[in-house]
């Protein structure tokens, strides 16, 4: 199957009441884990890659991995997802490369650490969309500011501190025109977003409530939202590691956001956490070895399992079969006709 806009898959999410996990690549093996468990679980899939998974990988490498798992894997609909693009630069390089789908997070300067105003926020994403709908591609924003730092994105800090107002989202999603929209409700990126387990009181899942149910058509997106899973942690600490105790997500806390609008959801450090755990492992058990295929393939396996887990628990297992893909000129074509519209005054006619 072609790569195919996140859009369709969040639209055809929206269908069918699921959501779609967005995993995060910077390599082969990774790749190669979200595609082994995609096909295992006939799921369709959004593979994510950062500005700094771009820089490491490098573009050419990682757009022909991602061609690659289309071209071994045609029952599969993916999405090639651009991760907090920081400018419409970076944004437009991404879509030259073949991705299929952008975020501009404009709730940060291009710096990437300093929070926007709401008039800068809509004014580069409105040119991103702009851009990106005539190409076919969907688009991504943010409102609010997510806590913690990934990849040296982020504002730091709790995920508290620029809580979405939802009127605010409502306001951005009219004027811009987005796809799909991250919101801010106490989530954060990075391994250590809790310090205790997070409960109704600590999400906020009431606000969510609420733009979803003032913004129907545009799909919800949740950053930060790996479970970050005791037994990952401590198969990481047995074995050498020293992570600090740290609480992620609850899934049911995701499953009561994907019954509330939410569509996407990114999982990083559960993949991390996996990965690394299993490299720890055999070095410790056996340090005798230096094939690198004697940790990579652990690793990769131990990966495979998480992200199946998680196609699982959001929903979108099964459901790898269940349309066809529509391609990026199509999109573009939706899009000029208004068909694809989401702002709110245009799409609730
Ligand atoms: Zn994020």
């Amino acid at each position: 199957m072609p790569l195919v806009t996140a859009r369709q898959l969040l639209d055809e999410a929206a269908k069918g009441g699921y959501g779609v996990g967005a995993f995060n690549v910077n390599n082969m093996e990774q790749i190669q884990a979200i595609m082994a468990a995609a096909v295992e679980t006939k799921s369709p899939v959004i593979v994510q890659a950062s500005r700094g998974a771009r820089a490491y990988a490098e573009d050419r490498y990682l757009y022909h991995l991602m061609l690659a798992a289309a071209e071994l894997h045609p029952e599969i609909p993916m999405s090639l997802h651009q991760d907090h693009g920081n400018s419409f630069d970076t944004c437009k390089s991404a879509i030259a490369l073949g991705f299929t789908s952008v975020m501009m997070d404009g709730s940060l300067r291009e710096d990437g650490k300093t929070p926007s105003t709401f008039e800068e926020n809509v004014e580069v994403t409105r040119r991103v969309v702009d851009y990106a709908h005539e190409r076919g591609v969907s688009v991504e924003g943010e409102i609010g500011v997510l806590g913690g730092v990934e990849d040296g994105h982020g504002a730091g800090g709790s995920g508290l501190e620029h809580v979405t107002d939802p009127d605010q989202a409502v306001e951005f999603a009219e004027r811009t025109g987005v796809d799909s929209l991250a919101i801010a409700i106490g989530t954060s990126h990075g391994a250590y977003k809790f310090t205790k387990k997070p409960d109704g009181s600590v999400l906020k899942m009431d606000i969510l409530i609420a733009i979803h149910k003032r913004l129907p058509h545009t799909h919800l997106v949740m950053h930060g939202s790996s479970s970050v899973p005791k037994d990952l942690q401590d198969i990481v600490n047995q074995y050498g590691g020293k992570l600090k105790p740290t609480w992620g997500v609850p899934i049911e806390e995701i499953q009561l956001g994907i019954r509330n609008g939410v569509r996407k959801v990114n999982v990083d450090t559960d993949s991390r956490l996996a990965i690394t755990g299993a490299i720890r492992k055999v070095f410790a058990e056996t340090p005798e070895k230096f094939d690198p295929r004697d940790y990579l393939k652990p690793a990769r396996d131990a990966m495979k399992k998480v992200v199946q887990a998680r196609m699982i628990q959001f929903g979108q297992a099964g459901h790898a079969g269940d349309y066809a893909p529509i391609p990026l000129t199509e999109m573009a074509k939706g899009y000029a006709s208004g068909r694809l519209d989401t702002r709110p005054s245009v799409a609730a006619r």
